[in-house]
């Protein structure tokens, strides 16, 4: 359903990526790991767009998300074209980044209602049942602002799934929480995991989240794929040395 090919992202003279291939299948789960500043990240905002490659394609469901190869030519789709594919896919960040202005309930129908053309009835149901799915029924109405980190986290999920995504990143989304509230969050990512056929793919530092709710793994240093595994071999037969000695450092 994502397909890398030959994706460069540079920042200047900086070459994050380079020539990077790879795919994701369908209802797959697959973690990105590898140490800081490898383009883990950058992967996650070039498939929602906020990013765009400087070369080679990204397809989705092999549709092409912001470049078409035309006449041998690299051509820019329309904004109205990203767009659509856009919707098809959600991102819980590692800041939450929720809306202050609005109440949780608001930040979860906005998208809904003035993107998929929801009704306020419908959008606000579907959100009532998310809040309820991240234990938050009683939050309907607050601010994020009065909410604790993991609350505004759980509501960034809720956010997310209020779209329906076909396709959901999650880029380091317990990195800003204390470490007690962790594992409530990362508990309601293993149960919609478990519940749905969404794929995932996911930037974690939490390795043991990464064993659990993986398909598969990719190790990434200096912007390429160093290795490409089931979580199993991963965590405890890495083939190369670069994996061993970053695993070992963070296992
Ligand atoms: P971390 O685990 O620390 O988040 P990462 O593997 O996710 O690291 P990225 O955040 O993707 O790494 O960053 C990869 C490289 O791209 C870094 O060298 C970073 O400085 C650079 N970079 C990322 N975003 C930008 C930007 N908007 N402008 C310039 N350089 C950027």
């Amino acid at each position: 359903i994502i397909e890398f090919r030959d994706v460069e992202k540079r920042f200047g003279d900086n070459v994050v990526l380079k020539d990077l291939n790879f795919h994701v299948n369908k209802g797959e789960r697959v973690t990105l790991i590898g140490p800081s500043g490898s383009g883990k990240t950058t992967i996650l905002r070039l498939v929602m767009t906020l990013e765009e490659a400087t070369d080679g394609m990204i397809l989705i469901d092999g549709d092409p998300l912001t470049h078409r190869i035309e006449g041998g030519k690299r051509v820019r789709l329309s904004n109205k074209e990203i767009k659509k594919t856009r919707t098809r896919i959600g991102m819980v960040f590692q800041q939450f980044n929720l809306f202050p202005n609005m109440t949780v309930i608001q930040n979860i129908t906005e998208s809904p209602i003035h993107v998929l053309g929801q009704s306020k009835d419908e959008a606000r149901a579907k959100a009532k049942d998310l809040l309820h799915k991240v234990g938050l029924d009683d939050k309907a109405d607050a601010h994020p602002s009065s909410l604790s980190g993991g609350q505004q986290q759980r509501v960034a999920i809720a956010r997310a799934l209020a779209m329906d995504p076909e396709i959901l990143l999650l880029d380091e989304v317990t990195s800003a929480l204390d470490p007690e509230i962790v594992d409530e969050v990362l508990g309601i990512l293993r149960n919609i995991a478990d519940t749905t056929d969404i794929t995932m793919l996911i930037v974690t530092h939490e390795m043991q989240f990464a064993r659990d709710v993986s398909d598969r793994v990719l190790m990434f240093d200096g912007g390429a794929i160093v290795e490409d595994a089931d979580p199993h071999t991963m965590f405890t037969a890495p083939t190369h040395d670069r994996t061993k000695k970053f695993l070992r450092a963070v296992l």
